[in-house]
């Protein structure tokens, strides 16, 4: 048995043509009547040659003889067991005269199989030991006697040519076998190979289906889209509830993936902020909003303020107070016209900490928006002391405001709540009229949402400062 990769058994008639070798030892027979052939290691013939079977035909059922074959048969089977590379052949003369001859085939230096002739006789045919031998054994002489005269008698130097002939053939047989074997190697290992692959593809796919990998793929992109320039900014205009005028507009990163086409910051900003990709992309994000809003005052639109989403992150980071004065004095946009979002949970985890921060920027001039206000824990108590200038009523309650009354009591709650703490209220999310209508009886100061425009890019936000202004009336009677 031999073993190749994968764990695949072959044994030597898998590699061997048993059909051509038969005609080969059928050949044989014909010429010199020698029973020849092919066996296993484990003794299965796999070709078979010659009819007469001496031994069992004389042996069977006669005990003495059974006992002296099983004998001769056994010897021959230990010879067998100790061909090895170095025996080009065995011949063994059994007790009962007659001699079997064994050579080798050779796979992987190991004995896998091998080439037998059997049943001839080593010259001179010595009748008179054979008659003492039917004696003895209680034969019956003369069939005995014409059976042995039916066997080929071969001399030594005759004998030594066969099995000559016979190791060429073991040798050939090996070569063969070797080479087939090899070709099953290399077969196997394609089709393991294959199979990893296969198994791989699985695991990609299993892989790509994983959000974690998702994230893995997101997060290398994530690095080359700044320097390839796959970011750009839409702004939303905030419209004041009274006036109609454009107060300002909220800048909104989007993603221009090259393969994924546009990506929005819900995907990608978590993934920007666990790792600390959100401080180079916010930082690109101020300078753009900046630029382009001081690009709109320099074409003579007048001011609004730029609003920027700013992850807690970034917050946090020592010199986030310097790189936005060293923004603004780059850009050279007057403070005032920058607010900075940041929504309503981030604040409240590390208070503290970002209460500190928020109090320099207010100092700067900078103003300061509560983001998504509404979903988040705020204390009454720790409201009264935010730096902040607006809040802004998360869309969640916007949305339900014409139909679940506690959505529409919470909403007028803020509203109250942000005037009595003299901050101003933006609704974001605003999508229909009614809910304008709503809001604007509640007295909520900047409406931002679809109902008035979707986020846009810089060249049509243009448009709408030439206007400066926006007809409620056309949306809403007022
Ligand atoms: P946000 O700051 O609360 O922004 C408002 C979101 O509501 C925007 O989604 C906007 O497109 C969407 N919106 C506006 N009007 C309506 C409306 O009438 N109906 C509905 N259904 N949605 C409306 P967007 O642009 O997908 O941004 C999602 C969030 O991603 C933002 O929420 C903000 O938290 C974050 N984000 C966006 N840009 C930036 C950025 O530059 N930096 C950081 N750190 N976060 C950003
Ligand atoms: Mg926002
Ligand atoms: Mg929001």
């Amino acid at each position: 048995m031999y073993k190749v990769a994968g764990g695949v058994h072959y044994k030597f008639s898998d590699l061997i043509e048993v059909d051509r070798l038969q005609k080969l030892f059928d050949k044989l027979y014909e010429l010199t009547g020698i029973v020849a052939g092919v066996a296993d290691i484990d003794g299965t013939l796999l070709t078979k040659t010659g009819q007469t079977d001496f031994c069992s035909e004389f042996h069977r059922g006669n005990p003495k003889l059974v006992h002296r074959c099983t004998k001769s048969a056994d010897k021959l089977s230990e010879l067998i067991s100790k061909l090895h590379s170095e025996s080009e052949f065995i011949c063994y003369r059994c007790e009962n005269g007659i001699t079997h001859a064994v050579t080798p085939i050779m796979i992987q230096d190991k004995v896998s199989a091998y080439i037998y002739m059997s049943q001839f006789i080593l010259s001179p045919l010595d009748l008179e030991y054979f008659r003492k031998q039917a004696l003895e054994l209680d034969l019956p002489e003369r069939k005995y006697l014409t059976s042995l005269q039916k066997l080929p008698v071969y001399s030594e130097e005759e004998v030594r040519k066969f099995m000559e002939f016979a190791v060429c053939i073991s040798e050939l047989l090996a070569q063969i076998a070797n080479y087939k074997l090899k070709l099953c190697e290399e077969q196997t290992k394609i089709e393991l190979k294959l199979s990893e692959l296969v198994n791989s593809y699985e695991f990609c796919k299993v892989l790509t289906n994983d959000r974690s990998f998702k994230k893995i793929e997101i997060e290398s992109d994530l690095r080359k889209a700044l320097d390839r320039g796959e970011f750009y900014l839409l702004y939303q205009p905030q419209v004041n509830s009274k006036t109609g005028r454009v107060e300002a507009v909220e800048a909104l990163i989007r993603w221009n993936h090259p393969e994924r086409g546009v990506i929005p910051p819900n995907c990608f900003i978590p993934i920007a902020e666990d790792t600390g990709l959100i401080v180079p992309i916010g930082e690109w994000v101020l300078r753009t909003a900046c630029k382009q809003n001081k690009e709109w005052q320099d074409k003579g639109y007048k001011p609004i303020r730029v609003s920027v989403n700013i992850s807690p992150i970034q917050l946090r980071q020592w010199d986030f107070v310097n790189l936005l004065e060293r923004i603004l004095e780059e850009v050279q946009l007057d403070p005032s016209y920058l607010e900075l979002e940041i929504t309503e949970n981030s604040l409240m985890e590390s208070m503290e900490e970002n209460i500190e921060i928020l109090d320099r920027l207010r100092q700067m001039g900078v103003r300061i928006a509560l983001d998504d206000f509404g979903t988040g824990y705020s204390s009454l108590n720790y409201l009264q002391q935010l730096p902040i200038n607006n809040m802004k009523i998360d869309k969640s309650f916007v949305q339900d405001i014409a139909n679940d009354r506690n959505k529409s009591y919470i909403a007028e709650s803020i509203i109250q709540l942000a005037h009595r703490l003299n901050l101003e209220v933006i609704a974001e999310g605003v999508e229909t009229e009614e809910q304008l209508r709503i809001l604007v009886n509640k007295n909520c100061d900047i409406i931002q949402g679809f109902i008035f425009s979707e986020p846009l890019p810089s060249g049509q936000v243009e448009r709408i400062l030439r206007r400066g202004r926006l007809n409620l009336r056309k949306f809403v009677e007022v």
